[in-house]
């Protein structure tokens, strides 16, 4: 069997082995075609069909309201929030963002050519150790839509309720936590994620828009960065990554075929409290973050001493456990833990932990 490592990368992420395994197969023959499906044009009517049924896929895991639009676009999460004021400030020239950690704070400067973004509540002071509750939240009626991240990918900082904002569109970047468990995409107004996550290889993001969004861009977005335009041409206003868009929808057959989010979310959840488990009853190993924002997805933890940081990792890749280093921006180490990532991974992890703390703390 092809060696697979225990990988905890926070993005691009672990794919799935078996959708590698269906990608590889087919990689030369696509549907007996004799040619691999990125060596065709995305008008082919196979490659339609390929992204037809890829949407369609997606609208039955995520419940999608038939009032919502899916479309793919490129540049990724990053492309997206700075994309966000074009296609909907829609003459106002205000925003209201919510601060949970680096990705919110990036999109709230992505916001600055176009209007001001204000920060109607954050918990910067807070360490972004926790989110800010419903009722601090100060939303403007004057405010085109109201921004936040329910998932801080770097912080490990998750929201656990979705805010309420009224009559102001909600927009959320889902990109660290989509597909990870249910969701009721009604609350949301607008719903993005760059793929390199939970959805596929990198090149490709997810937009679901509610339609009554569409339409309201600057009179000089140029077409490829319009919402609408995109819609109106089947996400193939130009030519798409046709080969992230084709594992994205192995990916979705996967999930399919393995119980949808709900199974997901039950693998997920017993994932992320067996590591956070092993964390809290550790000596060594701590993570601050508030218990009830603890992400599911991304598991952070320091070690007690700092001295140990290379080490631990350098024993844990020798061990196959690769990808754990935390960002550079807030060190210590950070376990992604995505669809992909199997329960006997974050067995394998909490072994190596423990052993580790067993020789080099609790000696
Ligand atoms: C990874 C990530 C991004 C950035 O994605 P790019 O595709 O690199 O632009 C943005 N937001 C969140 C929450 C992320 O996890």
């Amino acid at each position: 069997m092809t060696k697979r490592a225990h990988n905890f990368c926070a993005g691009p992420a672990a794919l799935p082995t078996a959708v590698l395994e269906k990608a590889q197969a087919e990689m030369l023959n696509w549907q007996d075609r004799g040619v691999s499906v990125m060596e065709m044009s995305h008008r082919h009517a196979s490659f339609m069909e390929l992204a037809a049924q890829c949407e369609a896929n997606l609208r039955e895991l995520m419940q999608i309201p038939a009032n919502y639009k899916v479309i793919f676009m490129q540049g990724g999460a990053t492309a997206q929030f700075s994309l966000l004021p074009m296609n909907l400030l829609a003459g106002k020239t205000q925003a209201d963002y919510i601060d949970t950690g680096i990705w919110s704070t990036k999109a709230i400067k992505a916001m600055a050519p176009y209007g001001s973004a204000n920060i109607i509540a954050s918990s910067q002071t807070g360490e972004y150790l926790t989110v800010p509750q419903q009722h601090e939240l100060n939303i403007s009626p004057d405010s085109a839509f109201v921004h936040y991240c329910p998932n801080e990918t770097i912080g490990g900082l998750a929201f656990d309720y979705i805010p309420d904002t009224g009559d102001v569109p909600l927009i959320a970047d889902m990109s660290s936590v989509i597909l990870s468990e249910p969701i009721d995409v009604s609350k949301f107004a607008m719903i993005y994620a760059g793929a390199q996550k939970n959805i596929g290889p990198a090149g490709i993001t997810l937009l679901i828009v509610r339609d009554d969004l569409l339409g309201k861009s600057r009179f000089d977005t140029p077409p490829i960065f319009d919402y609408q335009k995109q819609w109106e041409n089947d996400s193939m206003l130009n030519t798409p990554p046709t080969y992230s868009w084709y594992l994205a929808s192995l990916v979705f057959e996967w999930l399919l075929a393995n119980g949808g989010l709900e199974a997901m979310a039950k693998v997920n959840h017993a994932k992320a409290a067996a590591l956070y488990a092993a964390i809290d009853n550790s000596q060594l190993y701590s993570n601050k973050v508030n218990k009830a924002n603890r992400s599911i997805m991304n598991v952070t933890f320091t070690l007690a001493d700092e001295a140990l940081n290379s080490t631990f990792l350098q024993e844990a890749e020798a061990n196959d456990l690769l990808n754990l280093k935390g960002h550079r921006s807030v060190g210590g180490m950070r376990a992604s833990i995505y669809n992909a990532v199997p329960m006997e991974s974050i067995q394998a992890l909490i072994s190596f932990m423990q052993d580790f703390e067993a020789r080099y703390w609790n000696k």
